[in-house]
């Protein structure tokens, strides 16, 4: 399956990613998780890209869609892919549309998971995420069950530099601005599946992997 996942930040992307991909068996591929680690690693890419990450700005749609085609482009997307973060913008959608007629290929839907910004600023606040593996966790609502530690690896768990609070407002304003249009492009292109984000996280798995049966 070629599927996206969709949704503002904090809406729960990465975790139901990391929740969906063993049922679905398709490679979970993150842009923000890319970009981190290339900064982590101080790499060409990563030093580019650090400023956008930084300040909560799109990094350019030129560049994100070429690293996106070079991952996509693997062995191991072959056989489908769960996109998270990518497209954010209606440039991009059009990107990856061309790129993914020029291979003879298409997306089965878009999963689109629907949260009030209220809610997304407090998610984001107490978010934090594993240093090492990138597990997502909630000081509150998902803790770890050894504090600051991250359950499947052990290493640190931290707060990201772009989950300070003037960051956050920003990336949610960038989300209205430029990613929300999206949910019109895709429901025009009638692959749209909406899902209330609000929901205990097992839950709302349950619920897109049925939905996603239902539609095949
Ligand atoms: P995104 O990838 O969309 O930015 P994350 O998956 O990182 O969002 O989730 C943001 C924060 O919200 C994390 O702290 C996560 O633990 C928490 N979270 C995710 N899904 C839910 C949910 N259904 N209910 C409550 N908290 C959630
Ligand atoms: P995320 O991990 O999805 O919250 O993304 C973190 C940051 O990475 C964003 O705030 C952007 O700076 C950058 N980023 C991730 N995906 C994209 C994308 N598709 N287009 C532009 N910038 C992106």
């Amino acid at each position: 399956m070629r599927l996206i996942l969709l949704g503002p930040p904090g809406a729960g992307k990465g975790t139901q990613a990391a929740n969906l991909i063993d049922s679905l068996n398709i490679p979970h591929i993150s842009t923000g998780d890319i970009f981190r680690a290339n900064i982590k690693n101080e790499t060409e890419l990563g030093k580019e890209v650090k400023s956008y990450l930084n300040e909560g700005k799109l990094v350019p749609d030129e560049l994100t869609t070429r690293v996106v085609w070079d991952r996509l482009d693997q062995e191991d997307c072959k056989c489908g892919f769960l996109l998270d973060g990518f497209p954010r913008t209606i440039p991009q959608a059009e990107a990856l549309k061309a790129g993914l007629i020029e291979r003879g290929l298409e997306l089965d839907k878009v999963v689109n998971i629907d949260v009030d910004t209220d809610i997304l600023v407090k998610r984001l606040a107490g978010r934090r995420v594993c240093k090492s593996c990138g597990a997502t966790y909630h000081v509150a609502g998902n803790p770890p069950k050894v504090d600051g530690k991250c359950d499947s690896c052990d290493s640190e768990v931290i707060q990201r530099d772009d989950d300070k609070e003037e960051t956050v407002l920003n990336r949610i304003k960038v989300y209205e601005n430029q990613t929300q249009p999206l949910i019109n492009y895709y429901t025009k292109e009638g692959l749209i599946l909406t899902f209330d984000g609000t929901k205990p996280i097992d839950e709302l798995s349950q619920e897109i992997l049925d939905a996603l049966n239902e539609s095949k």
